[in-house]
């Protein structure tokens, strides 16, 4: 734990310490300490999906700023609003067609959702309904119900102070969890069957929803699941009256390629809800989406409001960010370009990487991928330091280079020169180094 500054009258208590300090950012770069570096990590959390200080978001917000900051979305009309939900919601889905405003992080709009989905249970009669299933190596946001949903061993302090009605099933992983010669379709079939049995366990009458990114994000390392498995996990919670929630707070508007993420998967959820890339850094968002029946079983509730609320929540300068973002990626054209970076990405790594036997994977969807490595566990934290301070000190890029995988979640305005030499220098040091950090004891 650590003070940030000396100064007594100012003190911002943090537990990070020797940050560098950033001096400004504009485009797809950071500068620092005299210096610019490429950023391959979206801002570090993946939220800057534009870059930084893109002339058509700002002066939307200078815009807005000449009108006014912020007004209550409760008790004043703010026609930006519909503008947004309109943007977000497209004309692309059949049944997701109600925008809600969340607040400002993703972990609110996990837990509104989570309050939309319990309202319509009640709404319907279905008071027991209170139990929420979510996966292992999952992660929604560090609010304590958002929290309860997750997996992350240092939070598990907070255990005893969340909620019990949570139960986690096994995440999608199918190059690690397969069985020795179990097909994709079977492997789906076997995730699908272990949500049933446990929302039989739990007993069907109690279990409200069931929460999952779409991919394995960051954390595991961007897992896109197999083929049926989406579709084979709506199929059982149609079965039971659970609504599936789909978290694409780190992998929606536009950053894999294709608007939502589910889009992949030809399935829509009940839930879906989104919050970093939704203003893009350019203020702090969050929503949830869902269908008109939802909206209309919570409608018809006697008191026929969601319990939810924020002060913050639909900030009008967020907002007004949030249009002119969502308007660059709704344009013609810009999520083909997106599919097509993250392919320039992954088959240029997988030239440069052909050879390196301690390479386990390279994989993901449109800008949201990652290169798995074997490093050992024992290693990781060493390899990831000493990488991402070398692409930084030699070649002037930021990496996440965590555990056992180097995640990339650039802005989506990369040029195809940036990404050519990003793989170069990437797999230039990759090949130099893996060999040496993957046999135990050599370094
Ligand atoms: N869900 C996912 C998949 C995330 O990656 C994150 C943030 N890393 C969250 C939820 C929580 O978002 P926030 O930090 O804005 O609360």
């Amino acid at each position: 734990m650590a003070l940030k500054s000396t100064n007594p009258l100012f003190r911002v208590f943090t537990s990070y310490s020797n940050l560098p300090r950033v001096e400004k950012a504009e485009g797809n770069y950071i500068y620092s300490e005299g210096k610019r570096f490429l950023d391959l990590t979206g801002g570090g959390t993946s939220y800057a999906i534009l870059g930084w200080n893109n002339e058509e978001v700002n002066s939307a917000i200078r815009r807005q700023l000449a009108k006014f900051t912020h007004m209550d979305y409760k008790i004043w009309d703010d026609p930006n609003t519909l503008e947004l939900a309109e943007l977000v919601l497209g004309s692309g889905l059949s049944s997701l067609k109600k925008f809600y405003f969340a607040g400002n992080s993703g972990a609110e709009a996990c837990e509104a959702a989570m309050k939309m989905c319990r309202q319509a249970h009640l709404s319907k009669g279905q008071s027991r309904k209170k139990w929420f299933i979510s996966r292992k190596q999952s992660y929604h946001g560090s609010t304590a119900d958002a929290l309860a949903l997750g997996d992350r061993p240092n939070l598990e302090i907070f255990r005893d102070m969340l909620s019990p009605y949570r139960k986690h099933v096994e995440m999608h992983h199918f190059k690690k969890l397969a069985l020795v010669g179990e097909s994709e379709e079977a492997y789906a079939d076997r995730c699908a069957r272990e949500l049933e049995e446990t929302i039989a366990a739990i007993g069907p009458e109690n279990v409200a929803g069931f929460v999952g990114e779409t991919i394995m994000g960051g954390l595991v390392g961007d897992v896109p699941p197999v083929g049926n498995y989406w579709r084979k996990m709506k199929d059982v919670c149609n079965k039971y009256d659970v609504h599936l929630i789909l978290d694409e707070v780190y992998c929606g508007t536009g950053s894999t390629g294709k608007y939502f993420c589910f889009e992949y998967d030809l399935i829509e959820p009940d839930f879906v809800f989104i919050g970093k890339t939704l203003a893009a850094g350019y203020g702090a968002l969050s929503a949830v989406i869902t269908t008109d029946s939802i909206y209309d079983a919570i409608a018809s509730s006697p008191d026929a409001r969601l319990q939810h609320t924020t002060t913050h929540q639909a900030h009008s300068l967020s907002v007004s960010a949030a249009i002119a973002v969502q308007r660059i990626i709704r344009a013609d054209g810009f999520l083909g370009s997106v599919h097509e970076k993250g392919k320039l990405f992954q088959e240029g790594f997988s030239e440069h990487l052909h050879s390196n036997s301690y390479i386990v994977d390279i994989r993901g969807r449109g800008l949201r991928f990652s290169i798995e490595h074997s490093i050992p566990v024992v290693k990781q934290i060493e390899f990831g330091q000493f990488f991402e301070k070398l692409m930084r000190q030699e070649h002037s890029i930021l990496v996440n280079a965590k555990w056992h995988r180097i995640c990339f979640t650039p802005p989506l305005t990369l040029t195809s020169t940036e990404i050519d030499e990003s793989v170069s220098k990437i797999s230039y040091e990759l090949n130099r180094h893996l060999p040496q950090f993957a046999s135990i004891g050599a370094v």
